[in-house]
């Protein structure tokens, strides 16, 4: 049913970052993570525009409306600094593509039955642009969805302690 992906990270956080701070969970951890306050640090958080989703799953060759599920994004503010734009999951992802992840490896976490929690403390996202004019987004804190969340300090202490799967 899920086809291993051609990529040789295991997790989607890569070979070539540290892929010790993703973890595979349980549905039941996971829900404790996605469910707690800390999952989205940051002045605000907000989800993605469905215009955005839409535009999301054609940059990742996804049929329209596969995706369903609320993509969150936190942080200190909301728009792009250079031309206001919101930023969203499709800025986050869009810059991901450019080196660290593969379209397969998104689509799955998106779209895929396991969980995963990153451990990082989300002091902030690096290395995300601007989709539209291509400026540097700092701020950015964290991003979930049905089956991808962050955690930090008693939540993240839990997750470690279950030792991934
Ligand atoms: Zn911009």
């Amino acid at each position: 049913m899920n086809p291993e992906p051609k990529a040789k990270a295991t997790t989607p956080s890569g070979a070539r970052r540290a892929p010790s701070r993703t973890h595979p969970v349980s549905a039941t951890l996971f829900r404790q993570v996605y469910d707690s306050p800390g999952s989205l640090p940051g002045a605000t958080a907000w989800v993605t525009s469905d215009a955005d989703v839409r535009k999301l799953e054609v940059l990742l060759a996804l049929p329209e409306h596969t995706i369903g599920a609320p993509l969150w994004v936190s942080g200190d503010r909301r728009d792009c600094p250079s031309c206001g734009r919101q930023v969203s999951w499709l800025d986050i992802v869009a810059s991901a593509l450019q080196g660290i992840h593969d379209k397969a490896l998104i689509s799955k976490v998106i779209l895929g039955d396991q969980r995963f929690v990153n451990v990082e403390i989300p002091d902030g996202i690096a290395g995300v642009v601007c989709f539209s004019c291509g400026g540097a987004i700092e701020g950015i804190r964290s991003f979930k969805c049905h089956n991808w969340a962050y955690a930090h300090g008693d939540i993240a202490r839990l997750v470690l302690a279950a030792g991934g799967a």
